[in-house]
């Protein structure tokens, strides 16, 4: 910890959202961890109908966790770069694996409830694909639009707690596209985490029946454990269990 950090603990309260240790922001530990993640194809299981095929920058283990929700429900909007560089890369290995020379393509962030959007200040994934889409340019040379073309339409309810068979029937008519895409690109889903793979699912799905199917969908990160049915997920008593959550 360098006197700087330790000042501005001392004098402003600052931690860093990983791990809490004194500091400016995203400590080296956390950054390295986060850089560390593995690149990859990820499954579900169950998969859901229409699930795309999906790269993740990494597991959803570690300080993971606690980055994306400092990012998105704290409003830390100085990790969307840290986190964006996983988008960076999960984008440029699904290119590498599946894109075709001279096809061109356009990020779609998953969107989130308008109740969200107004909780949070902002449309965290939009946020991050505008980042990744910078990322992809500067370092890359690769050229990705962002086009915000799905909206959530009707009630959904919170997704916690719900099973992989609810998560995917109270995201499938909910997801809706509001706008065609640019003509001749192929879209490429963007979401923070994947669960049960419901949401990149449903947007593959809206896309899909407007007559854009897409090439993938990336994700900063993915649980490794799959989610179990509801009735494995109560205690001896009938309650809920919270470390069954996912298993
Ligand atoms: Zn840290």
């Amino acid at each position: 910890m360098t006197l700087i950090d330790a000042a501005a603990d001392l004098f402003l309260g600052y931690r860093c959202p990983g791990c809490d240790r004194p500091g400016r922001s995203l400590c080296l530990a956390c950054r390295a961890a986060l850089a560390a993640g593995h690149v990859r194809f990820v499954g579900r299981d169950p998969s859901p109908p229409h699930l795309p095929l999906t790269v993740a920058g990494g597991d959803y283990v570690g300080v993971v966790p606690r980055l994306v929700s400092a990012f998105k429900d704290e409003a830390l909007t100085g990790l969307s770069g840290a986190l964006a560089d996983r988008l960076a890369r999960a984008v440029a290995h699904l290119l590498a694996a599946l894109g075709r020379p001279g096809d061109r393509y356009h990020l779609v962030p998953i969107p989130s409830t308008a109740g969200a959007v107004r909780r949070r200040g902002m449309d965290h994934t939009a946020v991050l694909a505008r980042r990744v889409s910078r990322q992809l340019r500067q370092e890359c040379g690769l050229v990705l639009p962002v086009r915000s073309l799905l909206c959530m339409r009707g009630r959904v309810v919170d997704q916690v707690g719900l099973d992989a068979a609810e998560r995917w029937a109270n995201k499938m008519d909910h997801v809706v596209v509001r706008r065609c895409g640019p003509a001749g690109s192929v879209p490429v889903l963007l979401d923070d985490v994947t669960t049960t793979g419901a949401s990149l699912a449903a947007g593959a799905r809206a896309l899909e029946l407007a007559g854009t199917p897409v090439l993938g969908a990336v994700v900063v990160a993915a649980t490794i454990r799959r989610y179990l049915p509801r009735a494995k997920r109560s205690g001896p008593d009938g309650s809920p269990s919270h470390a069954a959550g996912v298993a």
